[in-house]
């Protein structure tokens, strides 16, 4: 299926370095999740937060992408699918 919100997002650079609202409450979370859309930074699924889908619920931000070392995929949630990170994102990831 094709995403059409890649071509609406004006990718920004990470907020924090890590889960805003874990280091906010002193929690720890498994991998990291970076929103394309306003740099929200949040914890994977695998976490006990889910902040990064959480971000999705209460914003309706749909592009996210790995904020893992080395990883280069992105996620649009509306779409529930996988896609290439966009050429203006690949910068603010992490090497
Ligand atoms: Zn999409
Ligand atoms: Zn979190
Ligand atoms: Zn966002």
């Amino acid at each position: 299926m094709q995403c059409r919100h890649v071509s609406e997002v004006d990718p920004v650079p990470p907020r924090t370095r890590g889960c805003e609202e874990c280091l906010a409450a002193g929690s720890s979370w498994v991998q990291l999740r970076f929103c394309l859309t306003c740099g929200h930074v949040g914890c994977c699924d695998s976490s006990a937060g889910k902040h990064a889908t959480r971000h999705f619920r209460d914003t309706s931000h749909p592009l996210m992408a790995s904020y893992e070392p080395r990883e280069r995929w992105a996620w649009c949630y509306v779409d529930e699918t996988e896609l290439p990170v966009p050429p203006q994102a690949v910068q603010f990831l992490r090497a």
